[in-house]
């Protein structure tokens, strides 16, 4: 069965958090060793405002210094290789956000069908308009609105997901668990 994969992009195919809490560390002077909130305002005892003004003046950076979590380059080939579809859904934006991540993708040999910048929207617009079979991401919010419309989610665990996971959801340890969880999933 062909299936098609809808992947996030921070935290999921970037190993996004790392860079981002070296980076805010500098900024705040703060010596913070794990984001363990999705609300990182909540992690730096900051407002919004002030970490939006933060990431548009260091999106450059922030974007395209995350290195590719480890086997997802192996998974995503072997998937598109076995006749699946990927599709990414990311909470970046257009314009400048998708030029960087463009490249991003492009130099890190990412291979996608494609690309969705959903900018503050809800992923679930883009889920459902290409008809998604499964959803990876690491935000339980992001999980809970795409489990809600029937569709499986795996979740890939961090810090800041911690805690008891809804019906739909399936927690997973690595890129290799992500792999294993969809073929027993969906082998037929
Ligand atoms: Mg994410």
């Amino acid at each position: 069965m062909a299936l098609k994969i809808g992947l996030d992009i921070d935290g999921v195919i970037a190993d996004s958090f790392p860079v981002f809490r070296e980076e805010l560390n500098k900024y705040y002077g703060k010596d913070i060793i794990k984001i363990d909130d999705c609300d990182i305002s909540k992690v730096y005892n900051v407002d919004w405002a002030d970490l939006d003004s933060f990431f548009d003046q260091n999106v450059e950076y922030l974007f395209s210094a995350p290195k590719v979590m480890d086997g997802a380059l192996e998974t995503i080939n072997h998937w598109l290789k076995a006749g699946h579809e990927i599709i990414i859904v990311t909470a970046r934006k257009k314009g400048l956000e998708e030029k960087i991540t463009m490249e991003w993708l492009h130099k890190n040999n990412v291979p996608y069908n494609e690309v969705v910048f959903a900018g503050g929207a809800s992923k679930t617009f883009a889920v459902k308009e290409h008809l998604i079979d499964v959803f990876v991401d690491d935000f339980i919010s992001n999980a809970l609105e795409i489990a809600a419309l029937n569709i499986a989610v795996l979740l890939l665990d961090a810090p800041y997901n911690q805690g008891k996971l809804p019906e739909g959801v399936v927690r997973c340890y690595s890129w290799e668990d992500i792999k294993n969880q969809i073929e027993k999933r969906f082998s037929s």
